[in-house]
């Protein structure tokens, strides 16, 4: 069939018959997140322009350049979220549940829109699992929060993820290190992209994290900011190193990590992989002291991380890592006439009380095809009513997948007969229960 209209660029559709691997992802995200005792949180799809400019930056490749605004009637500009970060906090503040005490711990499961170039693992609309830890300064909270990351990359199953580690200071450390890189970059001012040239006079750490490959370049022997830390960050971070330690986290110490977004202070981390080309961070996240004292004037101390949901299916994907199987049916009752058919809508209302899940001829199809049917949709047991069936009060169910069927009796009884019966397979065959 021909489209008149087709999917914007940049942005995906997900077909039943894939999307049990957003199930997966879901449920395996969504568990970690309990697991650690974070509480989800939902947000708006759009905010305040300004609420990015401020708390994302406007130095940022996600502000300069990737933001869907519009212009809404009485001048009032609106954004759709990039990131969530910026709407989580807004809404807890908002919200007063920064006055119901700390440590404060959120988790979201959202769309973001980013006006990007459209390759593989880099959407136009993406989703993220996001989780804000809000209201400790403590290192142990940044290793909590990259052990729940963690736990989602091995309950997914991927292997070959390395966790990248940097600190980038306080205000203090890296007003000497912007000095520093300053210095640096001023002689190779001329090779700078036009964006960086900005960023060199405003937030030249920026320039580290520029995707054009003369830049990434030139960047290679930039000065670091390890180099720069003050006594505390210097103590934070090796505190936090030794926290990984204990709980058996292994890391690299990454000193290009900067990060996208400017709220970040002190611990930024990745998680990475080469395994599905160069769009291979899965998730990224970091420290943010500063952010809730440019929002509200209150300084909290916080942190949190993004995981893009497309790139860990696509990891998953090419390691072969398994997925929730699909629900399917449990029996499909075929019908040879129309007093067959009615009984078959009774009997599967019966049956849909226990929640079995049970279908039956809609279409107005022959025997063959509606056997073909039951096949496609893997029901688990089929059976055939006709007038023999109905007059004898007895039909044979098929166990579909070894084809053996078994004589039971129709009316009262028949649905606690098929539930034992489910569940013996469900036991036997699937080994689930
Ligand atoms: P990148 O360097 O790849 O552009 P970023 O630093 O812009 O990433 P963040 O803002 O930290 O990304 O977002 C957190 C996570 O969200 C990323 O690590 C990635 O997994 C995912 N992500 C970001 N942008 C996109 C996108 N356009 N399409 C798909 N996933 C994305
Ligand atoms: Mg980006």
């Amino acid at each position: 069939m021909d489209l008149v209209v087709k999917r914007p660029k940049g942005t995906q559709d997900v077909v039943p018959s894939e999307v049990y691997k957003w199930h997966t992802v879901e449920k395996i995200v969504k568990d970690a997140a309990e697991l650690f005792g974070f509480k989800e949180i939902r947000i708006p799809t759009f905010e305040d322009t300004g609420l990015f400019v401020r708390s994302v930056g406007d130095t940022t490749d996600v502000v300069q350049k990737e933001m869907y605004s519009v212009t809404a009637k009485g001048d009032a500009q609106f954004t759709l979220r990039p990131e969530g970060t910026a709407g989580a906090i807004r809404a807890m503040i908002e919200n007063g549940v920064l006055n119901e005490g700390f440590p404060q711990k959120v988790y979201y499961v959202i769309s973001c829109f980013r006006h990007e170039k459209p390759q593989s693992g880099r959407l136009r609309e993406f989703h993220q699992f996001g989780c804000e830890l809000v209201g400790t300064a403590s290192p142990a909270a940044d290793a909590q929060l990259i052990a729940l990351a963690k736990n989602v990359i091995d309950t997914a199953g991927l292997k070959n993820i390395e966790l990248h580690i940097n600190s980038i200071g306080c205000p203090e450390c890296r007003a000497k290190y912007h000095a520093a890189l300053k210095e640096y970059f001023a002689d190779r001012k001329q090779q700078l992209c036009d964006t960086c040239l900005d960023r060199l006079e405003r937030n030249p750490m920026r320039i580290l994290d520029c995707k054009s490959p003369i830049c990434s370049e030139l960047s290679k022997n930039a000065p670091i900011i390890l180099d720069y830390l003050c006594d505390d960050c210097k103590e934070h971070f090796e505190k936090l190193k030794a926290t990984l330690g204990d709980m058996g986290i292994e890391y690299k110490i990454d000193p290009r990590i900067v990060r996208g977004l400017d709220y970040y202070t002190r611990t930024v981390f990745e998680f990475i992989t080469t395994d599905i080309g160069a769009q291979g961070t899965v998730c990224g996240g970091g420290r943010y002291d500063g952010l809730i004292e440019t929002l509200s004037g209150q300084s909290v101390p916080a942190l949190g991380f993004g995981m893009g949901l497309e790139r860990l299916i696509l990891t998953m994907e090419k390691q072969g890592c398994e997925f929730m199987k699909p629900d399917t049916c449990d029996i499909y009752i075929a019908t040879l006439d129309d007093e067959a058919a009615a009984e078959a809508v009774k009997i599967s209302a019966e049956l849909r009380k226990s929640g079995i899940k049970a279908e039956y001829d809609i279409v107005g199809r022959g025997l063959k095809a509606q056997m073909k049917y039951a096949n496609k949709i893997g029901a688990k047991f089929s059976m055939v009513l006709g007038s023999n069936e109905l007059e004898q009060h007895e039909v044979d169910l098929k166990n579909m997948s070894d084809g053996s069927t078994k004589r039971i009796t129709l009316g009262e009884g028949f649905c606690e007969s098929f539930i034992d019966i489910l569940c013996n397979y469900l036991l036997n065959i699937e080994g689930i229960m």
